[in-house]
């Protein structure tokens, strides 16, 4: 993508977000922009890591770990900036343990079971759960009734886990109004979750490029922007 479009598109990204929290009394560094990359050219992320942008969104996994390769050949420590956000498949576990900053989809003791089972020692992986927010069919993530006893498994028998918080992909995207509800549901059942826990669960990832403010609105620590940054994907 054009270099100079690309860095104003991003700057727009960023005033906005700025815009976002003063107008729902937040502070602008309560937020970060995970810049989502999927299906864009690593050239792009570099250029975006270069005018300061740290972390990236990747869905897919071969996908990303190819990137982080490019990342690592240009003296850049992939694992801080990238984030998984995408749906893991359990089998591809031993591929993504340990190498992202977060993982955004946690969605099953089956995943769960194969991620832990990867990791030893010192390293952790942070993840997220996500939680299908507006029951659909078609959509990944856990039911909201099963967030707790998920947690307390987790607690229970995956040490290398470290749960941050919650993630969702609202059934209405590009509609900032029908999508609050959900948000403002998400962050509800983090506040409960950390209540039952007590853990921090500093985290909330919510919000796309067509609902994000409503995201923030509601208390999104993280929102997760792909075409509004790098355009439409191909
Ligand atoms: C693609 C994707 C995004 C970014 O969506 P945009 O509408 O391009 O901003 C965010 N979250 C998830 C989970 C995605 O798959």
């Amino acid at each position: 993508m054009n270099r100079q479009l690309l860095l104003e598109r991003y700057a727009r990204v960023c005033d906005d977000l700025f815009a976002a929290c003063r107008a729902s009394g937040r502070e602008p560094d309560s937020v970060r922009l995970l810049a989502v990359s999927k299906k864009h050219a690593v050239e792009d992320m570099l250029a975006l890591y270069a005018a300061g942008q740290p972390i990236f969104g990747e869905n897919y996994v071969q996908e990303a770990l190819a990137k982080a390769d490019v990342f690592c050949s240009q003296g850049i420590d992939a694992r801080p900036c990238l984030h998984l956000i995408g749906h893991v498949q359990s089998k591809k576990a031993s591929q993504v343990a340990g190498r992202f900053a977060l993982i955004h989809s946690l969605d099953s003791r089956k995943l769960a079971d194969a991620l832990e089972k990867r990791l030893s020692g010192e390293t952790r992986q942070p993840v997220l759960i996500e939680v299908n927010i507006g029951q659909e069919a078609q959509k990944s993530g856990l039911a909201a009734q099963d967030l707790e006893a998920f947690a307390e498994y987790l607690l229970e028998h995956c040490p290398h886990l470290a749960l941050q918080g919650l993630m969702c992909l609202p059934p209405v995207f590009d509609k900032p109004a029908l999508a609050r509800p959900f948000f403002a549901r998400l962050r509800e059942l983090n506040d409960a979750l950390r209540v039952r826990t007590g853990l921090a669960l500093p985290e909330l990832s919510m919000g796309m490029s067509g609902d994000y403010a409503a995201a923030i609105a509601e208390g999104a620590s993280i929102v997760r922007i792909g075409t509004a940054i790098f355009g439409p994907r191909i």
